[in-house]
């Protein structure tokens, strides 16, 4: 009997250590109003949707800030569990990684300074200065064009920085961070361009098909249940 226990318990200890309570999650807090630094606090909309996907399949929810084109890398060598950044899903990292159903829907766009006339589309960006956030979709898309001078940024503020200071000409960002940044930002404007539809959605390691399937489903839930129109409402008004 005493034998017999002690399987048990052994058994039961295993399956605790490998059912991990704590998902380490990767983003890049420097891309409002999805993810970004707020006193010395990571916010923003996919904070609250992970942590409130967390709740739902029981886990806890750890934040990683860690750049954004070092965070494929993170996955891959199992520093962290899931990533949410408003990282697009393209075909390039599908080969990477499992991607969930997708949360939100975006396209790129180009800012400008207020009295810039002659950016009206992307083949106005031939022979200019154009800010790009490295790794980004943008800096993709950027590099089909020839005869742009790309200029590669760590992250969106700083391309922002470039902007305004007059060290580039125009900038190509995810649609939703445009917007916040252009209104936080005096003297830039939006033009919308004709952009492919780019939809987020939560990544996490090949061989992880049973955490996206949770995920699935408790993103279906939260949808259904309405927290994520209150979480659209909260971080986009
Ligand atoms: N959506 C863009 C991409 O996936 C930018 C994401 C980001 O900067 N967080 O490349």
């Amino acid at each position: 009997m005493k034998k017999i226990l002690g399987i048990l318990l052994f058994i039961l200890m295993g399956a605790i250590v490998l059912s991990k309570e704590v998902l380490y999650v990767g983003t890049n807090a420097e891309f409002a109003p999805f993810e970004y630094m707020e006193n010395g606090e990571i916010i923003g909309f996919d904070i609250d949707l992970i942590n409130k996907i967390g709740e739902k399949i029981g886990k806890e929810i750890k934040i990683k800030n860690i750049a954004f084109d070092g965070l494929l890398p993170a996955l891959q060598t199992n520093k962290i569990d899931l990533i949410i950044a408003g990282m697009t899903v393209t075909k390039e990292r599908e080969k990477f990684v499992n991607f969930s159903n997708d949360y939100f829907v975006a396209n790129q766009v180009i800012i400008v300074p207020e009295n810039e006339g002659t950016i009206i589309n992307m083949d106005s960006l031939k022979n200019k200065k154009v800010g790009v956030v490295l790794g980004y979709t943008g800096d993709l898309i950027v590099s089909k064009i020839q005869g742009v001078n790309k200029v590669q940024y760590n992250s969106a503020p700083s391309s922002i920085m470039a902007l305004k200071g007059g060290n580039i000409d125009a900038m190509i960002l995810d649609s939703a961070p445009a917007q916040s940044y252009v209104a936080k930002n005096k003297g830039l404007k939006i033009i919308e361009i004709d952009s492919e539809v780019e939809k987020y959605a939560i990544a996490a390691e090949k061989n992880n098909e049973n955490l996206i399937k949770k995920i699935n489903k408790a993103l279906e839930e939260i949808k259904a249940e309405g927290i994520y129109d209150e979480l659209i409402i909260k971080h986009f008004n």
